[in-house]
């Protein structure tokens, strides 16, 4: 299936003069020669149109859980578009892909959380999970709990809404973001700041930001914390064991809901339907989006539990808030038949009893290499830390360079990683088996010897 040269180089220029791509230096792509054009997948591996073979240690942006190449979602598209392609959830209407969705995600949320509305994309459901909470507190008589506590390293979206509640201090390089009544505090995050601590001690600490910054905001100001059970994009930050425990006992302690972003943690990634589980947590709101639909339509949805539903089934009133696609059929259809592949599958099992313990030994082996600082997995996420600091000839460089370096020679040897500061992260499809994974890891290997390689000559030095 290789595209001639020359229309492929076509393409690449069609898309540096007419394409504008979301995070991306337009300068440097062009500097580049232009994008990598990808024409098609099967299960973990994604081709160019170059005819080159990669393995997806991403999952695309880690949402095509089910892997690539799956016919049987687009049959299931092809009949919804044909029956009824779109029709809106406003206005007293339904129809049945939505209400079996709802009804089938409700069976698989932890416990309490009966109750759907839908949106597209990650972002708009962490913006409704917002907008939801201050219109819940409003509801109570008390709209001035308007405080959203959420943690540094947090990615929760791009809308201006989203990109505030998340704490990369990048996502707020822009003027008015972030928007007023966010408090970020630090991130369980032991390789940054937890190190020497016993991991106990650890959870202690980091918990105790969340409720020094209630107290500092005032704890009848405070609307809410929101948090990744597993922090994905800032660099796969799993907590030290007990951590969940505490920031939910201070969010019931000073009477604050607690929101579980299940964007990248949901369906299936660490082992369990949802991170919540996995840490036992019992959130008020979870927000979910990939995973739900395996990234084979836009889909994204905000589960609300009892306490935040009631006034909104009880009380005269609306909630003025919605969009065009909220509950789109054939998105909703493809999403319910995407969970019924991962029930039928027993992909979540899979995670937890092959793909897990997989990629904890088979990376686990790597954190002696003398790039390596610590290594992190947790189901069918992993983080591997390098550590500059190991090697005299990589002290110097500004920081990511060892990981974009990295990152870049795993594409040249055919695997998809992502650099995320000095770190590389990986999320592949959950249906990834042992010899994948085995091959995920051979190529992270030699590239991180390459790289060590070049960094222990002088002349790189
Ligand atoms: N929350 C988390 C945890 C995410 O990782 C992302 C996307 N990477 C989002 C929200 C935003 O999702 P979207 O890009 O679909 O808006």
């Amino acid at each position: 299936m290789n595209m001639p040269f020359a229309a492929s180089e076509a393409l690449r220029q069609q898309d540096l003069d007419h394409h504008l791509h979301p995070f991306t230096d337009h300068r440097q792509l062009a500097a580049e020669g232009g994008p990598r054009i990808i024409t098609h997948g099967e299960g973990v591996w994604l081709w160019d149109t170059q005819g080159r073979k990669l393995l997806d240690g991403m999952a695309g942006l880690w949402c095509v859980n089910v892997g690539y190449g799956r016919h049987e979602l687009g049959r299931v598209a092809q009949r919804q578009i044909n029956r009824l392609p779109y029709y809106n959830t406003f206005f007293q209407t339904s129809h049945e892909p939505v209400i079996e969705l709802s009804a089938k995600l409700t069976g698989l949320l932890p416990e309490g959380l009966e109750h759907v509305f839908f949106a597209n994309s990650g972002s708009e459901a962490n913006d409704t999970a917002l907008r939801l909470v201050r219109h819940y507190w409003q509801a109570l008589g008390q709209p001035e709990r308007r405080v959203i506590v959420s943690r540094r390293h947090a990615y929760h979206g791009s809308t201006i809404a989203a990109a505030s509640l998340g704490g990369m201090s990048s996502m707020h390089d822009i003027p008015g973001v972030p928007i007023p009544d966010v408090v970020h505090v630090g991130a369980p995050y032991a390789w940054e700041s937890g190190k020497a601590m016993e991991q106990e001690h650890f959870a202690e600490v980091a918990a105790r930001w969340v409720e020094e910054a209630i107290l500092a905001a005032g704890p009848e100001r405070v609307a809410a914390f929101i948090g990744e059970p597993v922090m994905g994009a800032g660099g796969v930050i799993v907590p030290p064991a007990g951590y969940w425990q505490r920031v939910q006992d201070i969010c019931r302690r000073y009477d604050i809901l607690l929101i579980c972003d299940e964007v990248v943690c949901g369906f299936g990634r660490t082992g369990n339907w949802f991170g919540a589980q996995t840490f036992d947590i019992r959130p008020d709101i979870v927000t979910m989006a990939k995973g739900l639909s395996s990234g084979y339509q836009p889909i994204s949805a905000v589960a609300v539990g009892e306490r935040v539903v009631a006034p909104l089934l009880e009380r005269p009133g609306r909630f003025p808030h919605g969009f065009t696609y909220s509950g789109h059929p054939v998105a909703a259809a493809v999403a319910l038949e995407n969970l019924n592949i991962i029930e039928r599958e027993g992909l979540v099992e899979h995670v937890h009893d092959t793909v897990g313990p997989a990629l904890a030994t088979g990376l686990g082996r790597l954190a002696d290499h003398a790039l390596v600082g610590e290594v992190r997995t947790l189901g069918a996420m992993a983080a591997v830390e390098l550590n500059p600091e190991n090697m005299p000839g990589t002290r110097d460089l500004p920081s990511g360079t060892l990981a974009t370096r990295v990152r870049n020679l795993c594409f040249e040897h055919g695997l998809v990683t992502r650099a995320v500061r000095d770190g590389l992260v990986f999320a592949p499809p959950l249906v990834i088996t042992t010899d994948e994974i085995a091959t995920l890891v051979d190529i992270l290997s030699s590239c991180l010897d390459e790289v060590a390689a070049q960094v222990a000559e002088p002349a790189h030095a």
